[in-house]
């Protein structure tokens, strides 16, 4: 198993020596994301998948490059072992070159529309086809959205609570609570997801949920006419 440290990876077919090659702030936390997705049949890098495929998990070795611990360094250092080892062509198993290179590949547009971006759920780099698409397969947006779900039940009932018991909800300091779950999520996702942010961002939950624009309208309100109206 690999550290739980920032560094660059590699995952390697032993028998050709074809290499994939990453980055990431928590190295073990990411390789174990490769092993799902190449597991489950939705790894980004379909070269890496179909060898995954034919010759099986034990055919491969993954293993440290180097350990950087400065995050700053992260990318550069990535770079500089995928040229080392050559693991964009025919030697290797990563599809993206960095935004400084193109023409790797087929099926890479000659003149994306979009700039690259990275997925929200794995990290990968990715190239979107839409303005609006944050995830680099469906299988990622999936987990994204389950997540939000399993974390919002949790938090819905406290939620309530805060707002109809309010009696109790002070009594059991059930605001504490809500904030001691959101910290350990958020401490997960520190863990588990390099840090990426594991909900939708402000401006586009606000525009996702057209009632946040009507309590903000009555908040406006509130405002103006003194806090009668909304309690
Ligand atoms: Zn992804």
């Amino acid at each position: 198993m690999l550290p739980a440290q920032s560094g660059i990876y590699c995952i390697e077919h032993a028998d050709s020596g074809r290499v994939y090659v990453g980055s990431a702030l928590n190295m073990r936390g990411r390789v174990e994301l490769h092993i799902r997705l190449l597991s489950a049949g939705n790894h980004h890098s379909p070269i890496l998948q179909r060898s995954w495929v034919k010759y099986g998990s034990d055919a491969f070795d993954i293993y440290v490059l180097e350990i950087v611990p400065d995050h700053n360094r992260l990318s550069t250092a990535e770079q500089m072992w995928i040229d080392r080892l050559q693991a964009v062509g025919k030697n290797g198993f990563n599809i993206m070159p960095t935004a400084s290179r193109h023409g790797s590949g087929k099926g890479t547009p000659a003149s994306p529309k979009y700039r690259q971006r990275c997925c929200n759920e794995c990290g990968q780099p990715y190239q979107p086809g839409r303005a609006d698409q944050f995830f680099c397969v469906r299988k990622c947006r999936m987990d994204f959205e389950n997540r939000m779900m399993t974390r919002g039940r949790e938090l819905y009932s406290l939620f309530m609570v805060m707002r109809y018991e309010r009696g109790v909800a002070r009594m059991r300091g059930v605001w504490a609570i809500a904030c001691r779950l959101a910290q350990g999520w958020r401490e997960e996702d520190e863990r588990e997801r390099d840090g990426r942010q594991s909900w939708i961002p402000a401006k586009r939950a606000l525009a996702k949920f057209p009632v946040t624009m009507t309590v903000a309208d009555v908040y406006v309100k509130q405002e103006k006419f003194g806090r009668a109206g909304v309690r």
